[in-house]
C-alpha cells in the first residue's frame, strides 16, 4: 500500500481491495515501526485517526482524497491537537482552531495521523533547530533531512505516509524535498491561505503539499488552494483543476536556464541538472538561456527581510500573551526576559536580534529599506525572464544532504544551502522541486519555477518528466 500513489490507493478503496480502516492501520504500523529511526513526528494522533477511519464505510468518489491519510507540519494550527512549531515556547500550545488548509483537507476526506517535526518556528535548513531533536534522512540516517519541513519530507520518503504539508518561506518545502528525494511545491504567494499558519515572515510564507509524485501534488493542491477571506493576502482568483493540465505534451514549451548562475555549481550536481534538461528536451521542450543578474543578492536580501518580519511576528510570544512562561521571575521584566530567554532556541534568538537591529531607527534605511528595493529588482528580473519563457529551471540545492552536525555551528554556510530557493520567495513565484537523480546514494532535486499563478504549468512539466523517469519511485532500502 505504501508504495502506491494517491490515484492507485483511491482505486483500491473504491474496488474494496482494502478498507480505509486497514489503510490507516497500515500507515500507523509503519510509523510505529520506523519513526524511532527518523524522529520525524512530534505528535501522533493514532486513536483519533482510527476512530475517524471506522466512520468511513462508503468511499465518496466525488472527493479525490477521501480516506487518504496525511500529516501536517507542526507550524500549522490543528484544533485540539498540540501545535508546537518545533519550539519549547509552544510545547504546551493546543490550538483552539484549525488552519484553513486543515479544514479544507479534512473536508476533502483526508485523515490526519499527526504533526511533523520541523526547525523551530520554521527557521533552519536541517531540522536541527527543533526543540524535539533532529529528523534523520531516510537515505542515510547520519545525514539531515533538510528543513524546515524536514519531518514532512522524511515521512514521505520513508513511505510512512502518502502525503504531508509543509511551509516555505525561503525553501522549506523544496530543500527538504530535494534532500529526501520526494516532490514538493511552493505555490504562488497568495494562492493558499495562510490563516492558521504560525507566522515566520508574513510576506514570504506559503504552505504547500509534499508527496511521492507530482501527480499526487496536483491532487493535494486542488484541495489546498483558493481564496480565503480570513487571509487578507490570499488572492481572489479562480483555481484551475490541477489534474487537467498534467497530460499536456511539452512540445513548444520554452524553459529558461540561468546559465551564469550555475557556473559555480558543483560538477556532479551540474551533470544531474544537465541530464534533467536533456530529458525535458527529448519531451519536446526548448531551452533558452536567460539572465537573472541580481540573483546573487537573494541570500543577503532574504536574511534581512525574513528576520525583520520574524522579530515583529515573534514579539507576541512573551509568556503572557502566548507561550512558555518562566515559573519564578522576580519581577515583570524578568518575567519577559526569562520566558523568552528559555522559551526560544539559539537560531530563533539570533534572527530576532538581527531583525530588531535591521528595523531599528538609524539602521532601517541602510538595511530593511535597501533590502526591500533589491527584492523588487529580483522580482523584476524574473518578470523579464518570463516574457520569453514558460518556466525556469534551477537546482534545488547546491549540495546533497549534509551530515548531522556539519553546519550547525556555522550559520552562514547553513544559510547558503538556500541559495537557489530564497529568490523565488522574494519574487512570490510558484516553484516545484522534484528528484532528478542520486549522488553517492543521496537524492538530488531540481526546481521548475513558474509565472505567478502558473502552478498548472510547472506541475505539467514535472509530471511529464516523471512519466519517463523513475527517480520518484526509488525507496530507501531500510524502509522498503
Ligand atoms: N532555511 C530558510 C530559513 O532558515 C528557509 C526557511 C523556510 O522556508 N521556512 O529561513
Amino acid at each position: 500500500m505504501h508504495n502506491k500513489n494517491i490515484k492507485e490507493i483511491k482505486q483500491d478503496l473504491i474496488n474494496k481491495k482494502y478498507s480505509v480502516k486497514e489503510l490507516i492501520q497500515h500507515f500507523i504500523d509503519r510509523i510505529e515501526k520506523y519513526d524511532s529511526k527518523l524522529n520525524a513526528m512530534i505528535t501522533f494522533c493514532k486513536q483519533e485517526a482510527i476512530d475517524q477511519s471506522k466512520l468511513i464505510t462508503n468511499i465518496d468518489t466525488s472527493t479525490e482524497l477521501h480516506g487518504i491519510p496525511l500529516i501536517h507540519k507542526d507550524v500549522i494550527c490543528t484544533k485540539n491537537v498540540k501545535t508546537s512549531c518545533g519550539s519549547k515556547m509552544l510545547d504546551n500550545f493546543i490550538s483552539p482552531y484549525n488552519a484553513t488548509i486543515v479544514d479544507k483537507m479534512q473536508n476533502s476526506g483526508m485523515i490526519m495521523l499527526g504533526k511533523s517535526n520541523m526547525d523551530e518556528f520554521a527557521m533552519g535548513s536541517s531540522t536541527e533547530n527543533s526543540f524535539y531533536g533532529v529528523t534523520a534522512n531516510p537515505w542515510n540516517l547520519e545525514c539531515v533531512s533538510g528543513g524546515s519541513s524536514g519531518g514532512s519530507a522524511a515521512l514521505v520518503a520513508a513511505r510512512l505516509i502518502p502525503a504531508t504539508t509543509g511551509t516555505d518561506t525561503g525553501g522549506s518545502i523544496r530543500q527538504p524535498a530535494g534532500f529526501c528525494g520526494i516532490s514538493g511545491i511552493k505555490p504562488t504567494y497568495g494562492r493558499v491561505s495562510r490563516f492558521g499558519l504560525i507566522a515566520y515572515a508574513s510576506s514570504l510564507d506559503q504552505a504547500g503539499p509534499m508527496a511521492k509524485s507530482v501527480e499526487d501534488l496536483a491532487y493535494l493542491l486542488n484541495s489546498m488552494a483558493g481564496y480565503d477571506p480570513k487571509d487578507s493576502t490570499s488572492i481572489n482568483i479562480s483555481v484551475p483543476n490541477y489534474l487537467e493540465n498534467l497530460d499536456k505534451k511539452l512540445k513548444g514549451k520554452k524553459l529558461g536556464l540561468p546559465v551564469k548562475l550555475l557556473s559555480d555549481l558543483d560538477s556532479s550536481i551540474n551533470q544531474k541538472i544537465q541530464q534533467f534538461i536533456d530529458e525535458l528536451k527529448k519531451l519536446g521542450a526548448t531551452i533558452v538561456e536567460i539572465d537573472l543578474p541580481n540573483a546573487h543578492l537573494s541570500v543577503p536580501t532574504y536574511y534581512i527581510v525574513a528576520p525583520s518580519e520574524c522579530s515583529s511576528n515573534l514579539a507576541r510570544f512573551d509568556g503572557i500573551r502566548y507561550g512558555y512562561r518562566h515559573p519564578d521571575p522576580k519581577n515583570i521584566t524578568e518575567q519577559y526576559i526569562k520566558s523568552r530567554g528559555y522559551g526560544f532556541g539559539d537560531e530563533v534568538k539570533r534572527r530576532i536580534m538581527l531583525g530588531t537591529y535591521t528595523l531599528s531607527a538609524g539602521y532601517y534605511d541602510a538595511y530593511y529599506l535597501k533590502a526591500q528595493k533589491i527584492r523588487r529588482i529580483i522580482r523584476e528580473d524574473y518578470q523579464k525572464a518570463f516574457e520569453n519563457v514558460d518556466a525556469v529551471i534551477l537546482p534545488t540545492t547546491p549540495t546533497t544532504a549534509f551530515k548531522i552536525g556539519e553546519k550547525i555551528d556555522d550559520p552562514l554556510s547553513m544559510y547558503l544551502s538556500d541559495i537557489y530557493t530564497v529568490g523565488i520567495n522574494l519574487a512570490g513565484l510558484p516553484a516545484l522541486s522534484l528528484p532528478v537523480g542520486f549522488i553517492n546514494e543521496l537524492p538530488i532535486g531540481a526546481q521548475i519555477i513558474g509565472k505567478h499563478f502558473a502552478e498548472d504549468t510547472i506541475l505539467n512539466i514535472g509530471h511529464q518528466y516523471q512519466l519517463v523517469t523513475d527517480w520518484h519511485k526509488k525507496i530507501p532500502e531500510e524502509f522498503n
